[in-house]
């Protein structure tokens, strides 16, 4: 019988960590969870550690260290030890490098995803990864490093790496199609988005997802930052990625190949497909019987329902943040480092509800113009340009 694949969970407690603990629940002959990290959803953690039972942990600082320890008053007289909890940036690097795992699920959200992703891959581990943010800040410092240890869990980029049979690099792909849903203001005018409200912009249309991500697909910046992130995947310019709307999310994206031909991959919208595929390509696990909750789309297969197959071009106009996003990526150097920052600060105040939802694309635009692109060749000046952006962008926030 062959040994479980070892993994560790950056995010634990996140959407995305969730549905990968939901796959070792599913799958426990295939998985086997060492470590987990996390920052300050401590009551979830401490479920998570009760019933997995890793060998290390991580946890923001010291308080929710010992939040966590009160949490899980782990019994002396356990036959298993408790797990190790480390703290901070250099606990989340440990998690992702030293837990004795083979495999990292890297789905922390935001630019603090960049630093263990990048210590796991220089260890020689595989990254399943979810955390579009490192590739944005640092997309050909990772896929240097990399080489074949990187496999996307984002579902449009899952889809070409299926499309592709479990690769990244493919000589005879020409193009691809990302395709989005449009968000909950798909079809709206840009006076129409000054009025929206936060509880309008988490609802997502056909995904359910972490706050951030949620918003950013609102603003469509979340696809902007995936067009980046598949220019670092699959080695491709800008010319050849497109993006169009697919309202129902049934295809996933698009590869179209030198010969004409055009693979779609479709499925329901259901992340444990992509993060399982991520681990076991270019194999497949019974996941359909096994783990994926949502009714598949194949209803609509069916001849006597209209083909809910039908695709639209984005309003770059109204959707700002999606066109400032190819700018950016074109431009390269150290300009999707800054736009990323600048729209972590800007999402991070829009949700507290210091931001209006408009007032995100401004931050967006200013910070962008304010500093000029530079060169990025290490981790530390991508870190840099992520910091420097931040500051300049929260200069930007309403008072
Ligand atoms: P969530 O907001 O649901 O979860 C974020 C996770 O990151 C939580 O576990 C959170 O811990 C943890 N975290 C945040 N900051 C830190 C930190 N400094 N140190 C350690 N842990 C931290 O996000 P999602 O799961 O939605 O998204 C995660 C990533 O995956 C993002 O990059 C997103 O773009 C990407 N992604 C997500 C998809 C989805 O379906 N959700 C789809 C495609 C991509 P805590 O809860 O304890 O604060
Ligand atoms: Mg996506």
């Amino acid at each position: 019988m062959t040994q479980p694949i070892k993994i560790s969970i950056l995010g634990a407690t996140g959407s995305i960590g969730k549905a990968t603990l939901d796959l070792v629940r599913a799958f426990p002959d295939k998985l086997e969870a060492l470590g987990l990290a996390a920052k300050s959803s401590l009551e979830v953690l401490a479920e998570q550690i009760r019933e997995f039972k890793p060998k290390v942990v991580s946890v923001g600082d010291q308080a929710a260290r010992k939040k966590l320890l009160d949490l899980l008053d782990w019994p002396q007289s356990l036959a298993i030890k408790r797990p190790e909890i480390l703290v901070g940036a250099e606990g989340l690097d440990l998690v992702a490098s030293q837990s004795g795992a083979q495999t990292v699920i890297s789905a922390v959200v935001g630019a603090a995803g960049l630093r263990p992703t990048y210590a796991a891959l220089v260890k020689g581990l595989k990254v399943c990864l979810a955390n579009k943010e490192s590739l944005v800040l640092a997309g050909e410092i990772l896929t240097q490093v990399a080489g074949d240890r990187l496999a996307p869990v984002d579902s449009e980029h899952s889809a070409i790496f299926q499309a592709l049979g479990g690769r990244l690099d493919c000589l005879d792909l020409d193009r691809l199609i990302l395709t989005a849903s449009g968000g909950p203001f798909r079809g709206r005018s840009f006076d129409d988005l000054k009025k929206v409200t936060r509880e309008q912009a988490l609802n997502h249309p056909t995904w359910s997802m972490g706050p951030k991500v949620t918003c950013d697909s609102a603003t469509m910046m979340n696809k902007g930052l995936e067009v980046i992130e598949a220019h670092h995947l699959f080695n491709l310019d800008y010319d050849q990625i497109e993006v169009l709307v697919h309202p129902l999310s049934y295809v996933h994206s698009l590869a179209g190949f030198k010969d004409g031909s055009i693979l779609a991959q479709m499925g329901p919208t259901d992340m444990k497909l992509a993060i399982a595929y991520a681990l076991s390509h270019p194999a497949r696990w019974p996941l359909a019987q096994a783990a994926l909750k949502q009714p598949s789309f194949e209803k609509f297969l069916n001849q006597a329902v209209p083909s809910p197959l039908t695709f639209e071009q984005v309003d770059r106009k109204v959707f700002r943040p999606l066109a400032l996003a190819e700018m950016a990526g074109r431009l390269g150097g150290t300009a999707p480092a800054t736009l990323n920052a600048a729209n972590e600060v800007a999402v991070e105040a829009f949700l507290a509800g210091r931001l209006a939802f408009i007032e995100i694309f401004e931050v967006l635009e200013r910070t962008l113009e304010a500093l000029p692109v530079q060169k990025i060749t290490n981790l530390d000046e991508a870190l840099a340009a992520d910091q420097r952006a931040r500051i300049k962008a929260a200069a930007f926030l309403p008072k």
